[in-house]
């Protein structure tokens, strides 16, 4: 692994990833312990860190491609809303040290507690799950 970066080894094709989204700027896979079905990461092809070192054009570009895969996820699985996440440094949780973007599906009508906790993901599901939403 060039620089010990996981998100970096899946960008370059060196560890799978249940892709679900790719062009120039950025690649988007499920998470593999997953919040919620449907779970995604959307991440710079280059990296970055955190929010902080990640220039301006690149976010743009980024986010851009969040709302077109967030809303391409509502039209495609059961979900009915759903959470952007990205978190910056150890203290906020963020354990991948290259910038990234969840899109977290949810159903229901939001009563009771919403929950950001990593459930084991079924590798077969993942990968069918996958085949199902990857955009052309
Ligand atoms: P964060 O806590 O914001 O750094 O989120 C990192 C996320 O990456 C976690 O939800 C992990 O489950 C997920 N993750 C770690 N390794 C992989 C991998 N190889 N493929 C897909 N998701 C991963
Ligand atoms: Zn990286």
């Amino acid at each position: 692994m060039k620089n010990d970066c996981v998100f970096c080894a899946i960008s370059e094709g060196e560890i799978p990833c249940f892709k679900v989204y790719e062009d120039d700027l950025v690649l988007a896979y499920l998470d593999i312990n997953p919040f919620s079905e449907g779970h995604t990461l959307v991440i710079p092809k280059a990296h970055y860190t955190c929010l902080l070192d990640t220039p301006e054009d690149v976010l743009q570009g980024i986010v851009a491609r969040v709302k077109k895969i967030a809303a391409h996820i509502k039209a495609t699985l059961p979900c009915d809303g759903f959470n952007v996440l990205q978190n910056n440094g150890l203290a906020a949780g963020q354990t991948v040290p290259h910038v990234h973007f969840h899109i977290i599906p949810r159903t229901g009508d939001g009563e009771g507690e919403i929950t950001f906790e990593n459930h084991k993901g079924d590798m077969a599901h993942l990968a069918q799950l996958a085949e199902r939403i990857r955009m052309a």
